[in-house]
C-alpha cells in the first residue's frame, strides 16, 4: 500500500533506484511547487512571491514534537549544523561528547570549534556496531559534558541510535542534545527524543529537492544563536551611527530594522557606515534562517513534508524496515560482502563491506559500476565520511518506500560473482 502510494505520487523514477539515504525522488507535486514558485517569482516579483509555509513547518517540527517557531531554514543539513554549533555559546574548557561514528563534515567542524575556542571533544562509548552504550554515556555525563552531538542514524551504517534514551539521560543531566535526524528523519521514528535540537536534510528520506537543510529548535536556550548574524533573523539594538548625508543620528533612539529601535549612541564622522553596533536575535529558530535562499525549494519542500504525513509516517516507517531487513537477509554473504549492521536492524539503510583478500576500494567502485551497468543505482561511502569508524569504503543500499524487491534480487545477481 505505501509502495503503491509512493510510487503513484511519481510519474518517474530512476531505474533501479535504491539511493534514498543519497538523493531520494521527490514526488510529481513537490516538483511542480518548484518550478510553479519559480514561475510565480518571475510573474509577480521574486520578493512578492513569499510561499505559505507554515503548515508545512508545522508538520515537519510535529515528527520531533515540536513546534512551527522552532524550525529553520537554510541550505543542507550542514549549514543547518555549522549555523547552530558554531553559534553556540559554550566557554573555553567545554567538554563536548561524540561518538567515532560521527558524520565527517560535522567532526570537522567540531574539530575546528575546539582548536578555536579551547573546547575538548571526548569519546562517547559504543559497542562493537558504534552503537553508543546509554550506561557508558551516563557515567560520562557524571563525569560532566557541556554537550552532546549524535547522529541518529549514521550516513556510513545503518544502526538506529537509542535517541530515546540519550535524550532523557541528557535532560536528567542537565545537558544539551543535539540530534543529527538528516538520515533519520522520514525513515524512523524520531518522536520521544527531546532534544534541545535536531539537524536534518529535505532530499534524503523526505524526498525533498536539493538545496534545502533545516534546524528544529525546540530547546532554544539563552545566548544560542546563529554563527553569523544576518538581517532577516536578526535586528538592530545599539549603534553608534555616522552622519547620513551631512546628518549625525542624535543620540537618542530611531526606529530600525524589523521594529526594533536603534539607540545611537554617538554621532560620528561622516560617510563611514556604522562603526559600532549589536544585532539582537528575533524570537525563536528565525535568527538562523537565511532570508535569501532557494525559496522555490523550500516550497517543494514543504510540499514534500505534508506529502510524508499524508502517507503516514508510522505506515512509512515500518515499511522502510521491513525492506531493510529483507535486503540485508537478501545480500549478506553473497559474493563476499557482509552487511555492516544487524541483519534485523529496522532501518532501510544497508550498508555492505568488501570480501576479504580484495582491495577494497576497487571492490567498491567496480560492484558500484556493475551495478549501474545493471540499471541499479546505489551508493558507495568513502572512509572519509566516518574516518574513525569505517574500515574500507562500504556499498550502500537504501529502497525509497517505493522500490521493488526486484531490484533487490537483481543486486543480490550482480554481487554473486
Ligand atoms: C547527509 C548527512 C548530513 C549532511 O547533510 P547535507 O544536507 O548533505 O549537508 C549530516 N549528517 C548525516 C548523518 C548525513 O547523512
Amino acid at each position: 500500500m505505501i509502495a503503491e502510494s509512493w510510487r503513484a505520487a511519481r510519474s518517474s523514477v530512476p531505474p533501479g533506484h535504491l539511493d534514498a539515504a543519497g538523493c531520494n525522488v521527490p514526488s510529481d507535486r513537490t516538483l511542480d511547487a518548484v518550478v510553479g514558485h519559480l514561475r510565480h517569482e518571475r510573474e509577480v516579483g521574486g520578493y512578492r512571491a513569499v510561499p505559505d509555509l507554515h503548515a508545512s513547518r508545522a508538520a515537519l517540527a510535529a515528527l520531533v514534537g515540536a513546534g512551527a517557531d522552532d524550525v529553520a531554514l537554510l541550505e543542507s543539513g550542514t549549514a543547518a549544523m555549522a549555523a547552530l554549533l558554531g553559534g553556540w555559546p559554550l566557554p573555553p574548557g567545554s567538554r563536548v561528547g561524540v561518538t567515532r561514528a560521527e558524520y565527517g563534515s560535522t567532526l570537522m567542524l567540531l574539530y575546528r570549534l575546539a582548536r578555536l575556542r579551547d573546547w575538548k571533544l571526548l569519546e562517547l562509548p559504543v559497542d562493537d556496531d558504534s552503537r553508543l552504550d546509554p550506561g557508558g554515556l551516563a557515567s560520562m555525563l557524571a563525569g560532566g559534558l557541556d554537550l552532546v552531538v549524535l547522529s541518529h542514524i549514521s550516513s556510513h551504517r545503518g544502526v538506529v541510535q537509542p535517541a530515546v534514551a540519550v535524550g532523557r539521560l541528557c535532560r536528567a543531566a542537565g545537558v544539551p542534545l543535539v540530534l543529527d535526524v538528516c538520515q533519520s528523519l522520514g525513515h524512523v521514528d524520531t518522536g520521544g527524543a527531546g532534544a534541545t535540537a535536531y539537524v536534518g536534510t529535505s532530499r534524503k528520506w523526505l524526498a525533498g529537492p536539493r538545496g534545502v537543510g533545516f534546524l528544529i529548535v525546540p530547546g532554544l536556550a539563552g545566548g544560542m544563536d546563529a554563527a553569523a548574524p544576518a538581517l532577516g533573523g536578526h535586528a538592530w539594538v545599539r549603534g553608534e551611527a555616522p552622519a547620513v548625508g551631512g546628518h549625525a543620528w542624535a543620540r537618542g533612539e530611531a526606529p530600525a530594522f524589523g521594529g526594533q529601535r536603534v539607540r545611537a549612541e554617538a554621532p560620528a564622522v561622516g560617510g563611514h557606515g556604522w562603526v559600532k553596533g549589536e544585532a539582537a536575535p528575533l524570537a525563536g529558530a528565525a535568527r538562523y534562517e537565511t532570508s535569501e535562499g532557494p525559496i522555490a525549494a523550500r516550497a517543494g519542500f514543504g510540499v514534500a513534508v505534508l506529502e510524508h504525513r499524508t502517507l503516514g509516517p508510522a505506515a512509512v516507517h515500518a515499511h522502510l524496515a521491513e525492506l531493510g531487513v529483507t535486503a540485508r537477509r537478501l545480500l549478506d554473504g553473497i559474493g563476499g560482502w557482509r552487511a555492516g549492521e544487524p541483519l534485523d536492524e529496522p532501518s532501510a539503510i544497508v550498508t555492505l563491506r568488501p570480501p576479504p583478500g580484495v582491495d577494497p576500494e576497487t571492490a567498491v567502485e567496480d560492484a558500484r559500476s556493475r551495478a549501474a551497468e545493471a540499471s541499479l543505482l546505489i551508493g558507495t561511502v568513502p572512509v572519509g565520511r566516518a574516518p574513525a569508524d569505517l574500515p574500507t569504503p562500504v556499498l550502500r543500499i537504501s529502497p525509497s518506500p517505493g522500490a521493488y524487491q526486484e531490484d533487490l534480487h537483481a543486486l543480490a545477481r550482480v554481487l554473486d560473482r
